[in-house]
């Protein structure tokens, strides 16, 4: 029934499919032509994102979908697109819309004006004051801790996918990763077909059945506690302006991580607390990583440092990052 605009079509880690007949389905599809496709902004494993035009300035994210073999491929698109409109939380990326009418399936959210973490981090090697690091971590708890209590995982938390915009964290690209399995990449991936720059965020149950199967073959085990394990990840890019296991070969990092080894920290410069942070998000068992409520707890009682800079401090202010 139309008029229905029930809850029904709500998910809980993907297990309720959407009423595809619902306004509440429709009220977010887009037709394609309604979009101005502007340049091409950049193209991720499997998607190419443009500058784009609806209702003002947006990104249109399409997927290079290789086929959709029956409605459930494309129920399943929905379904993932249906968490989306649930999200309003100031560091979340806007969810405006999606095309879903094969072949041209598409997801258009705000367009973000600000650079990611990672161009910030490995681009343009700007250093984050301790102050600063803290406040970017809190923001990314907060938006974290907002989508897994609607029930989210994002899947893919990863400095690539956090924006930074006059000092507000927006993330993007939560819980799309089940989509791309539909899709073809862009980008050559290696002799283990991982794409570069993933394995670091991957948590050791999810490297574990990495050596099973291929990553798309199967559904991962992404879970809350993934994501927390790939918040780890990013305070470590953040304090360290570099990716853990840097330099070493994809199969040794599997190794060591399904073993539950951790980088070495002896190098890094920081507090014991700071450091447990990232021992505890790092936990070889899913149940010993904290939620991101705690996160924030743990972030909000590291002390404030009133000095910009001081001796001890780990990391130099060679250059401000303080967009
Ligand atoms: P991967 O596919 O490995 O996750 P990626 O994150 O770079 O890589 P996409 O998320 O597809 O891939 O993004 C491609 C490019 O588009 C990136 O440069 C990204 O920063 C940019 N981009 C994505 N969403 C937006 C947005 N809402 N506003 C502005 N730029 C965006």
């Amino acid at each position: 029934q139309d008029s229905q605009v029930s809850d029904s079509d709500t998910i809980t880690d993907g297990h309720r499919w959407p009423r595809q007949n619902s306004l509440s389905m429709r009220e977010w599809d887009i037709p394609f032509d309604e979009l101005k496709m502007n340049d091409v902004i950049g193209k991720g494993r499997f998607c190419t994102v443009y500058r784009g035009q609806w209702h003002g300035d947006v990104a249109v994210k399409v997927l290079n979908v290789i086929y959709l073999k029956d409605e459930k491929t494309l129920d399943h698109f929905k379904n993932e697109v249906s968490t989306f409109r649930k999200t309003r939380h100031e560091n979340l990326i806007l969810f405006m819309g999606a095309c879903m009418k094969p072949p041209k399936l598409a997801i258009v959210t705000s367009l973000s004006k600000g650079m990611t973490l990672y161009t910030h981090i490995h681009l343009r090697k700007d250093k984050f004051n301790m102050n600063k690091t803290t406040n970017v971590a809190q923001q990314i708890s907060q938006g974290m801790g907002y989508l897994h209590a609607k029930g989210i995982i994002h899947k893919d938390l990863k400095s690539k996918n956090i924006f930074i915009e006059n000092g507000k964290v927006v993330i993007t690209d939560f819980g799309l990763f089940s989509v791309t399995k539909l899709c073809f990449g862009n980008k050559d991936t290696d002799s283990l077909g991982i794409p570069p720059g993933w394995l670091c965020y991957l948590a050791p149950e999810i490297m574990k059945s990495l050596h099973a199967h291929q990553p798309h073959d199967e559904e991962l085990p992404f879970s809350k506690a993934s994501d927390v394990y790939a918040f780890g990840t990013v305070w470590y890019e953040l304090l360290c302006g570099e990716w853990p296991f840097k330099g070493q070969p994809p199969e040794a990092v599997i190794w060591q991580v399904g073993k539950g080894m951790k980088q070495p920290l002896a190098n890094l410069q920081a507090s014991r607390d700071v450091k447990d942070i990232l021992m505890l998000c790092w936990s070889f068992h899913a149940d010993d990583r904290p939620d991101f409520v705690r996160l924030l707890n743990i972030l909000d009682k590291l002390p404030k440092k009133r000095l910009a800079r001081s001796p001890s401090h780990p990391i130099h202010l060679s250059r401000s990052a303080e967009s």
